[in-house]
């Protein structure tokens, strides 16, 4: 039997993928930290599990809207005017089951087969995936080092073709926790504008920027190319309750709704009503301490790993990523095995020094590894131990393998 040829060559996520072996490695026993998945290692604030709670108990455990409830879509748009002022009511928003599926909306809702979309690598795992899913062609990018691999104008220039139809600006960005500035996106829109190409505008992270950087969104720019995609996962440490949402024009929001009325209908009622307590203002003081905390650790872990031989990163803007460069280890051998990439060396760090890393690899651009410091400051200088005894004795432990 002939299986659908588009979806047998979309691949897994590979963030899913490391975080299950670390399980599994975990259930077996074994001393192993995760610096793997970006999920926030905070509970979900006590108001908003209560309010999924009072949900339950209030019988809120039926259909609802397509786009969700009224309110939600009304507290979503006041945190857009309170962080962006921008205008945006419930014609514009659509609640969906988590940013994945927000992304995925968004590009069923505009590719034709054979439309392109410019990717600025390194990406986020599941963009390119996600593109093909929607019919879409993935063009990827490679920026620069010095640049905080943010896209310029001109590269974004450079990669346009007649069948480019949008592009993907995450920010801050996983994985670099880069951050793109007002001006940055505005020489971007003008970019969009002139070629008419749409903004996919990932800002899922745009609750954790560090210093006096500020959140800026390209639709501020391109209101009606824009489409803004969000949710709770992160900022709320919710991400098992699988809220998203896109913030587009209504003609576009329009055509989500009608996909999402056939595809998965509303995003769970309970999840929706703890996500309209999420949004409250009661709850930024929650947002602000993980914010706080995260910063802590950020600071400690820049720190700490430049001071490691071989390896060093940047101090991001934004999100809980490091983007450590470990092209000085590459080539060495470690536990008696020659590393050649960072694929290779995330292995051996997992096997060897019990830390499970994610390889840029899975990002489009090997050399580098993501750390996730959404992990306790304890785990993040276990990891920082580990990782040093692994650069300074790892190469001359021989290890026979029968
Ligand atoms: N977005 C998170 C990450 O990059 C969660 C895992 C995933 O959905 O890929 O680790």
């Amino acid at each position: 039997m002939i299986l659908s040829r588009k979806n047998s060559a979309i691949s897994s996520s590979p963030t899913l993928a490391i975080d299950a072996k670390f399980k599994a490695m975990k259930e077996q026993g074994k001393d192993v930290i995760s610096f793997g998945v970006g999920e926030p290692d905070f509970d979900t604030p006590q108001n908003v599990k209560q309010a999924g709670i009072d949900a339950i108990n209030q019988g809120w455990t039926k259909y609802t809207p397509t786009r969700g409830f009224l309110k939600l879509q009304y507290v979503i748009a006041a945190q857009l005017m309170r962080d962006d002022r921008m205008v945006y009511d419930e014609g514009n928003i659509v609640v969906s089951n988590g940013t994945k599926h927000s992304l995925t909306n968004a590009f069923m809702a505009i590719l034709n087969p054979g439309d392109e979309v410019i990717i600025p690598a390194p990406y986020w795992v599941s963009y390119p995936e996600i593109v093909k899913i929607a019919d879409g062609t993935p063009v990827i990018v490679q920026t620069s080092e010095a640049n905080d691999f943010k896209i310029t104008a001109a590269e974004f220039e450079n990669s346009i073709t007649a069948n480019t139809k949008a592009i993907i600006i995450n920010s801050p960005c996983n994985p670099t926790g880069a951050v793109y500035t007002l001006e940055e996106l505005e020489s971007l829109a003008n970019v969009a504008k002139k070629h008419k190409i749409f903004a996919i505008s990932d800002e899922v992270y745009g609750q954790f920027i560090y210093n006096d950087v500020k959140h800026a969104t390209i639709a501020k720019f391109i209101p009606y190319e824009t489409i803004i995609v969000s949710g709770v996962s992160k900022s709320h440490a919710m991400t098992g309750w699988r809220i998203g949402y896109t913030a587009s024009t209504a003609e576009i929001a329009q055509i989500i709704e009608n996909i999402q009325s056939h595809t998965t209908s509303n995003a769970s009622s309970i999840s929706q009503a703890a996500a309209i307590e999420a949004f409250r203002r009661s709850s930024l003081g929650s947002v602000e301490q993980m914010r706080t905390e995260f910063n802590r650790r950020r600071l400690y872990l820049v720190d700490a790993i430049n001071k490691i031989s071989g390896i060093s990163c940047k101090a991001p803007d934004g999100a809980f990523y490091l983007w450590v460069n470990v092209k000085g280890l590459l080539g060495n051998t470690y536990y008696g095995s020659t590393i050649a990439n960072s694929y290779e060396l995330c292995e051996s760090l997992l096997e060897n020094a019990g830390i499970a890393l994610v390889p840029g690899e899975c990002f489009g651009v090997p050399g580098y590894v993501r750390w996730s410091y959404a992990a306790s400051m304890e785990n993040i200088e276990k990891g920082v131990e580990r990782l040093t005894t692994f650069v300074t004795h790892g190469e001359k432990t021989f290890v026979a393998h029968i």
